[in-house]
């Protein structure tokens, strides 16, 4: 075992006892927020002569240029080279930004890709916290943790705001859907393995997701190819390969490999788990999935919602409510975690009959996947713009109106089987 040194030259502190921290509106020097603001985090693999190591470069103006409790635009840029580097390993490093950030004291950190928000406290920004250190943290953890693969890396961090918005659109976007569309081509039944991960364990500790091509991690932000390059990048790490030679029930997703490696990693407390139904042995949840779906037992289906929607539900809960009895890495049947990406999934709960159930979902999320959806459901069940089926809570929050609108539309679950 390697001993690491994480000294990092900031002038705040740096540990993991700071990443829980929350930052307050009143507390806060400036925000940047990747839901109104062109903001985004990218590793970019190149070749070793086009990285310097240890460059630092800001374009735009530092965080004292900034208006006190300001939203601003943020994007950085970390390429990095090295002779053992893959490009499969990009998204495996931006996942762990995440928890480099929110380790530095007084720095809050959420969401990935284009999708970050990040608050800088005034007592931090007062010690003399600035662009350089954000990229100082960011190098030192890259170096630190994947000295095996990297051994150049510079950091980019960019405020300006129109160069924000066009690297988001010209380099940002395009890598981030280049790796989706690597992903697309893949199946279950085409991939040797699936894998296992617990870097949820620290806050629930049963808590294992099998990610498989089809159904990536409840959190959204370990696919079945990050997953991969977890395990080649740590051997001993957080995901594991699950072998999936011994199938006992195709339809619900069983396999003696799997209930193996989940009473394993998850010490016992789990013994079954099924890949692809939400009644029987659905998969835990921890606490970060991005969506919850539940059975609506009035309609035969299934209702999803996603952690930004606050607003009510047909089932008489608000997100929140579904969160505390479905996470802490339990089995509920009937209700689970989910990844955004899982909803166009051929493999959605396929053992209730598929992504056919859905009922229900907050308009902005049903605008985000309904593309994709629309598509699996042309190509499972031949309907054309199935989401025009399901509800929104413009049409209904109550199982009654709901229902209506349902049998109206002539949903295709009205006539499906009872899920219980
Ligand atoms: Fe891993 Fe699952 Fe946690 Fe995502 S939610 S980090 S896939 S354990
Ligand atoms: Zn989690």
């Amino acid at each position: 075992i390697k001993i690491k040194i994480t000294k990092i030259d900031i002038p705040v502190s740096f540990a993991s006892a700071f990443e829980g921290e929350i930052i307050r509106k009143g507390d806060m020097q400036v925000e940047f927020d990747g839901s109104r603001k062109d903001c985004f985090e990218l590793v970019c693999t190149k070749d070793a002569s086009e990285v310097e190591d240890h460059k630092f470069t800001l374009i735009g103006p530092d965080f004292d240029q900034m208006e006190v409790g300001s939203k601003q635009q943020i994007a950085y840029i970390v390429d990095v080279a090295g002779k053992n580097m893959q490009s499969d390993f990009e998204p495996v490093f931006e996942r762990k930004f995440h928890s480099y950030v929110n380790c530095v004291e007084g720095v809050m950190h959420t969401g990935q890709r284009d999708m970050i928000r990040i608050r800088i406290s005034k007592s931090t920004f007062e010690a003399g916290f600035r662009a350089k250190d954000l990229a100082e943290v960011l190098y030192a953890n890259i170096k630190n943790e994947f000295d095996a693969v990297v051994d150049k890396c510079a950091v980019t961090i960019v405020t300006d705001e129109a160069e924000c918005t066009k690297l988001r659109h010209e380099l940002a976007i395009p890598a981030y859907d280049r790796r989706d569309e690597r992903l697309t081509s893949l199946t279950d039944e085409s991939v040797p393995v699936y894998y296992s991960c617990i870097m949820c364990q620290a806050f629930s500790p049963s808590h294992v997701c099998v990610v498989t091509p089809e159904r990536l991690g409840l959190c959204g932000a370990v696919s079945w190819l990050d997953a991969k390059a977890t395990n080649e990048l740590d051997p001993q790490g957080p995901c594991q390969v699950i072998t999936k030679e011994r199938v006992i029930d195709e339809n619900l997703g069983r396999y003696e490999d799997v209930d193996e490696a989940v009473a394993k990693f998850s010490q016992g407390a789990l013994e079954h788990v099924t890949l692809y139904s939400i009644m029987e042995d659905p998969m835990t949840s921890c606490g970060c999935f991005e969506c919850i779906c539940g059975i609506e037992p009035f309609s035969n289906g299934v209702i999803i919602t996603n952690r930004e929607y606050t607003g009510m539900t047909p089932l008489g809960m608000t997100f929140g409510e579904l969160a505390s009895m479905t996470g802490g890495g339990v089995q509920t049947p009937g209700f689970m975690g989910h990844g955004k990406h899982f909803i166009s999934s051929k493999k959605f709960m396929k053992a209730e009959g598929g992504i056919e159930r859905i009922v229900w979902m907050p308009k902005e999320l049903k605008e985000q996947v309904a593309e994709r959806v629309n598509k699996t459901a042309q190509e499972l069940y031949g309907i054309e713009n199935f989401c025009d089926m399901i509800g929104d809570e413009t049409i209904a929050t109550d199982p009654e109106a709901l229902l209506e609108f349902l049998t109206e539309k002539g949903h295709p679950a009205l006539g499906m089987d009872p899920m219980m």
